[in-house]
Formats: C-alpha cells, sequence, structure tokens
C-alpha cells in the first residue's frame, strides 16, 4: 500500500452501497474523501437483499463482513417453483459443503442493516466529509481533478471523481452521455411481519416462483422475525424509471392465472412500493480523466441474479487494489480498475437478462425451463456457479493482467 494519501479528497457521488463502500475502501488507505448524497438523511429503502459468498468476501475485506454476517439470515437452500402448478423446478443447497465450497455464506439480509454497517465504519473515519441533501447537477473533471456543484449552490473540488449515483447517474451522463433502457419489468417490493407470512411459505431460503410474465419471490429476514416480498410482472404500460407508492389491484391483475400457494403471497403485504426497472447495455469504458463510474451507475441490471449490490461491493474492493497497485494516480488507477471490471459486470448485465427469460417463461419455453435441471447435483450448481460466487478480493485485479 502507498503511504502518501493525496492533498485533495476525492469526491464521491451517492451514499448507496456503492458509494458507502468505496468510501470506506479510499478512507481506510488513509484518503479524503468527499461523499455528496441528495437525499436529507442517508439511509436505504425497507426491502431486503442476497448477498452471495462474493458479496461477504467483498465485506470482509472492507471490514464489515462480521457486522454483516450478525444480522443476516443464512439460507438453506436457493428455490425455483413453477407458480402455475406449483412443482418445484429446482433447489440447489447452500449449507455447510456450498459454504466449503465458495469459502462464504449465501445470506439474506435487510437493506438497512446492510447499509448501517456500512455507514457506520464510514462515520468512524475523519478523513470522509459527509454531505445531505446536495443533489450534484453540474459536473467537471480532466486530467488533473474533478469538480461538482450542487443543485443548492454549493461547490466541491477533488484528485479524482467517483460516479456512484445510481441507475440515472449525472456522472455517467457527463462522462458517458448515454442512456438507461426502461425494461418494461415493474416490481413490487414489501417487507412483512413474521405473522402475516403463510405458514407453508415460512422457508429458509430465497423462493422464487416463476410464472408467465412474471415472478414472486420470498425470503427471510432478521432471524426470520420478518419476511422480504417481491413480484415481479411485465408491464402492459409504457413504463418510465422510478419509484412510486403501489395499488393492490394492479399487482393482483398480473397475477391471475397463477397458483393458489403462490397467490396468497399478494394478501400479505399492507402497503406494497412500485418499482419501474431500468437496465443499460454494457460499456467498455467507465472512466475519463480523474472520473470513474461504480455500482449501479457503471452496469445497471435487473434483480434476477440478486447481485446489484454485490457487484457494488466488489468494485469498491477492487478500485482499492487499484490504488494499491499504482498509488493516487487516479488516471492510472480507474483505468486499472475498469480494465479489472468490465467483463465482469457485463457477464452479469447480460446473464441476468437470460435469467429473466427463464424466470418468466410461458408454453413450450416454460416446459423447457421446467426440465432443465432435473436430477442436477449440488456440486454441479456449484460448478455453473463458480464464476460468479468463488470471487476473491485478493485476485480482484487478476483480469486485468490477463489471468
Ligand atoms: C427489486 C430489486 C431487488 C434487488 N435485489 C438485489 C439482491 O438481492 N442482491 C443484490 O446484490 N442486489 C440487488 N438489487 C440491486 C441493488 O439494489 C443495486 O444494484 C444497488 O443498490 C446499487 O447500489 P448503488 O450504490 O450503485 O446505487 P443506488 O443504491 O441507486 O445509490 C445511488 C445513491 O446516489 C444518490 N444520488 C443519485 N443521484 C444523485 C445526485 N445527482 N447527487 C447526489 N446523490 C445522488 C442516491 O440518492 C443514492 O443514495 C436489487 C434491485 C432491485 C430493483
Amino acid at each position: 500500500m502507498h503511504e502518501r494519501a493525496p492533498l485533495q479528497p476525492v469526491i464521491v457521488a451517492g451514499a448507496g452501497i456503492g458509494g458507502l463502500a468505496v468510501t470506506l475502501a479510499l478512507a481506510r488507505r488513509g484518503m479524503g474523501v468527499e461523499l455528496i448524497e441528495q437525499s436529507s438523511q442517508i439511509g436505504e429503502i425497507g426491502a431486503g437483499l442476497q448477498l452471495g459468498p462474493n458479496a461477504f468476501a467483498a465485506l470482509d475485506a472492507l471490514g464489515v463482513g462480521d457486522a454483516l454476517r450478525a444480522s443476516a439470515v443464512f439460507t438453506e437452500c436457493l428455490v425455483m417453483m413453477d407458480a402455475v402448478d406449483a412443482s418445484e423446478i429446482a433447489s440447489v443447497a447452500v449449507g455447510e459443503a456450498f459454504r466449503q465450497r465458495f469459502g462464504n455464506p449465501y445470506a439474506v439480509a435487510h437493506r438497512a442493516d446492510l447499509h448501517n454497517a456500512l455507514f457506520q465504519a464510514v462515520r468512524s473515519h475523519p478523513s470522509v466529509s459527509i454531505h445531505t441533501g446536495a443533489k450534484i447537477t453540474e459536473v467537471a473533471f480532466d486530467d488533473a481533478g474533478a469538480s461538482v456543484a450542487t443543485e443548492d449552490g454549493r461547490a466541491f473540488e477533488g484528485a479524482a471523481l467517483i460516479g456512484c449515483d445510481g441507475v440515472k447517474s449525472v456522472v455517467r451522463l457527463a462522462l458517458l452521455g448515454d442512456t438507461h433502457r426502461v425494461s418494461g419489468h415493474v416490481v413490487y417490493r414489501a417487507v412483512v411481519p413474521l405473522e402475516r407470512m403463510p405458514h407453508d411459505l415460512r422457508m429458509n431460503a430465497p423462493v422464487v416462483w416463476a410464472g408467465p410474465n412474471c415472478h414472486l419471490v420470498h425470503y427471510p429476514l432478521r432471524s426470520g422475525r420478518e419476511y422480504n416480498l417481491v413480484v415481479t410482472f411485465h408491464s402492459r404500460d409504457d413504463e418510465v424509471w422510478g419509484v412510486a407508492d403501489g395499488s393492490r389491484d394492479e399487482v393482483l391483475s398480473y397475477f391471475e392465472g397463477i397458483h393458489e400457494r403462490p397467490r396468497q403471497l399478494l394478501s400479505c403485504p399492507t402497503s406494497w412500493r412500485r418499482w419501474s426497472t431500468a437496465d443499460r447495455d454494457p460499456v467498455a469504458t467507465w472512466s475519463a480523466g480523474c472520473a470513474t463510474l461504480l455500482g449501479d451507475a457503471a452496469h445497471p441490471m435487473m434483480q434476477y441474479l440478486a447481485q446489484g449490490a454485490c457487484m457494488a461491493l466488489e468494485d469498491a474492493v477492487t478500485l482499492g487494489a487499484a490504488i494499491d497497485e499504482v498509488g493516487p494516480n487516479f488516471k492510472e488507477a480507474f483505468r486499472l480498475y475498469q480494465e479489472a471490471r468490465v467483463a465482469r459486470a457485463a457477464r452479469v448485465v447480460l446473464s441476468v437478462r437470460e435469467m429473466g427469460r427463464l424466470y418468466h417463461a410461458s408454453g413450450v419455453e416454460r416446459l423447457v425451463r421446467n426440465s432443465l435441471w432435473v436430477g442436477r447435483t449440488a456440486e454441479r450448481f456449484y460448478d455453473a456457479l463458480e464464476w460468479l460466487y468463488a470471487w476473491r478480493a485478493g485476485e480482484a485485479l487478476a483480469p486485468a493482467r490477463g489471468v
């Protein structure tokens, strides 16, 4: 690790999971950070998150793995069910053998618990200045540094800028000028207390009920005291990316053809939030001069592999490793980081789209999907997941070296 910290801080745009993780990576290296968040409070939405073993490898490298392990639920298996006839399509054990294979568990956690673990660690570093209610509207950067200005007239200068400002990133707009792709897939999310969860669905697993143009997911949170529910469908309307209050009638109208067992989930929440989702086509360049992108700003993806936040955590660790390698020469560090990350993140974005097709198959495609994994052993599932889950912090830069 290089000893000399730069005189100017790094500007991190956005204090979501990606922004906090990279702030922590920089602060642990003695660097100053201006962390700039548009919301008046630093926080996360009330919903759950699945964390693959690769996320724990990244969290350990950031020093917060154990904080997360304390609040996460370690699941027993990953389950896919057919939402039309309630038959089991696949079940993959993620107990001891899985942990041995990947060195870490598969877990589910409340987003607030992950966010808070990162935030508490960030706050313990005096080199980090946190600015809330600060919506970035102007961005400038070159080979020597970067600056941003906020809607309310504040201005910040730094040695570099890391855009962690999500799907509709203003940093990305300045850097690449491309636009997001509204998927037309709408997600409703809710967290329900245990007592509202049907008894036959209280499973210690992320369970996906795959239906025609729709699916439902549930898993426990906080020692099983709560359950996370997510339902997704292909909207009939022209969608715009964003979040709104949900309507129960709308949800019900998309799940008329599915089996009563998953359908009972739709009565569990007393209120829903509605997300119209988006991703972007993968690009080869995330960096220019002393600016780069991270997390959803770099590679927004749909949720079908439950990997968006996991990838943001991996990004943060990799960016830290790149700085260890080249020192605070940000242009060079960002080039190295990009080289190490672009292909892997793109593979996830594209695999997620394929997964979405499998989840939402109908007709003969549904029959094909249901036959894909019949009789497959856990070992063969693990082999297929190796590329995704066996990521190691110590080898984060290996792809940039052609390894
Ligand atoms: C339904 C659903 C389920 C998911 N499930 C999983 C899962 O199980 N596992 C998983 O790993 N991932 C999951 N994801 C993906 C995951 O939520 C995201 O990939 C992750 O939260 C991205 O974090 P981020 O910090 O990059 O972006 P964000 O969380 O979007 O954070 C961006 C931050 O930047 C701030 N910001 C934006 N614009 C500005 C601006 N102009 N100025 C200042 N601040 C700004 C925002 O307020 C926000 O705080 C899921 C996503 C969805 C939609």
